[in-house]
């Protein structure tokens, strides 16, 4: 029996986060054993918000940065497809075809578009931003994926594709399996800084690659309870960032616990909390960190990486617009076309033959 498959990505914007990890990363690492993954670099998501040459002109070398997360923390070449989203050209006319089964009044409600607006200083809503979650539908939809791994804030796109993929089988047969979201063990990673998501566009993220030094920095300035201006005051645990990244990634739940019992008695100083988070983290990071360097002295191998699985996507890409195309009657109206126009040629030109072989034998 075929694997199902799974298909989720990220945008070209720079290095991945423990956001990213927590939220996606984590759960692509354990899915591709049971799945047939594919995982896209979403550069054309990328210019609903940045359309500016500068950042095109950046998609090359984030992307590279990107595989090298990817390949860090355990997604492997062997077992799963990395691409190129511009490189496929069936998902624009998927995209378009998409566009034609959701309505502008849905896509306005949702509040992520007016995040990302917001978040890129944009006054108003770009035409392309507000088609964000239908180009997604088209990457999902392109190798009919049965599973999206995702952060929370990408769950209500996740729906959206749904609807589309409903409506699409409902107008002209069923074409696509309905995906369903898989949300990671944490939904919403908050930011060092207290904001309720890490984000390298709010500067609040820890990145998988950050070294050690920078990694205990970015801890000793985290956001803590605002309330506890002394050692020996008591503090608040829950929704405290840094009780929240012990509960993730210290595995020693022991010290985790002693750690939240001092705390809230006034016993522990906040020194003490980080330090221990910063090795907690540390640890997590380290063997990432080598992974990364290691494939990183590998001259032109993430680059190979992204070529192989853009080629085996495009082949994907090729079967499903075929087979939607058909479902829809588009193909069958083109052939019918161009049958009676090469008809049509053909009896001109043989026409013509014959007025000339009349006119030739007249003279000859
Ligand atoms: P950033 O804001 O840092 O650029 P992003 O939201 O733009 O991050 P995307 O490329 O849109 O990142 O998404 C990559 C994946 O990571 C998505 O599945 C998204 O849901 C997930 N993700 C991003 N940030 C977080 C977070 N703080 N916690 C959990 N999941 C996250
Ligand atoms: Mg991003």
């Amino acid at each position: 029996m075929e694997r199902k498959r799974v298909l989720t990505g990220d945008r070209p914007t720079g290095k991945m986060h423990l956001g990213h990890y927590v939220g996606s990363l984590a759960n692509r690492v354990r899915l591709q054993d049971q799945y047939e993954c594919f995982f896209l670099i979403a550069d054309l998501h990328m210019l609903t918000t940045r359309p500016e040459k500068a950042h095109i002109e950046e998609i090359a070398e984030n992307a590279r940065e990107m595989v090298l997360d990817y390949l860090a923390v355990g997604i492997d070449p062997a077992k799963s497809t990395i691409y190129l989203q511009s490189a496929i050209h069936e998902v624009y006319e998927l995209n378009l075809f998409f566009e034609m089964l959701v309505t502008v009044p849905r896509l306005s409600r949702l509040p992520s578009l007016k995040d990302m607006a917001r978040a890129a200083d944009l006054t108003e809503m770009p035409f392309g931003l507000l088609g964000y979650p239908v180009l997604q539908a088209a990457d999902i939809l392109m190798p009919r994926a049965h599973l999206v791994p995702v952060g929370k804030d990408n769950e209500a796109h996740v729906e959206i594709t749904r609807e589309i993929a409903r409506r699409f089988n409902y107008l002209y047969g069923e074409v696509f399996p309905i995906p369903e979201v898989m949300i990671g063990d944490v939904p919403t990673l908050v930011g060092i800084d207290g904001q309720a998501k890490m984000s390298k566009s709010l500067n609040n993220a820890i990145f998988l690659s950050d070294d050690a030094a920078t990694v205990r920095k970015k801890v000793f300035s985290m956001y803590t309870d605002p309330n506890r201006i002394r050692a020996d005051i008591p503090g608040r645990v829950e929704g405290n960032p840094v009780f929240i990244y012990h509960d993730i990634f210290n595995p020693n739940k022991a010290e985790v616990e002693e750690l939240k019992e001092r705390y809230r008695q006034g016993r522990v100083g906040d020194v003490e909390v980080k330090e221990k988070l910063a090795i907690a983290l540390n640890n997590f990071l380290d063997p990432i960190r080598d992974r990364r360097a290691e494939f990183a002295a590998r001259s032109g191998y993430v680059d190979e990486v992204i070529y192989d699985g853009t080629l085996r996507t495009r082949k994907e890409a090729q079967e499903t617009l075929m087979l939607v195309k058909k479902a829809m009657g588009l193909t069958g109206v083109w052939n019918r076309i161009s049958r009676k126009a090469e008809e049509a040629k053909k009896r001109r030109e043989r026409a013509n033959e014959l007025a000339s072989q009349r006119v030739g034998g007249s003279t000859g």
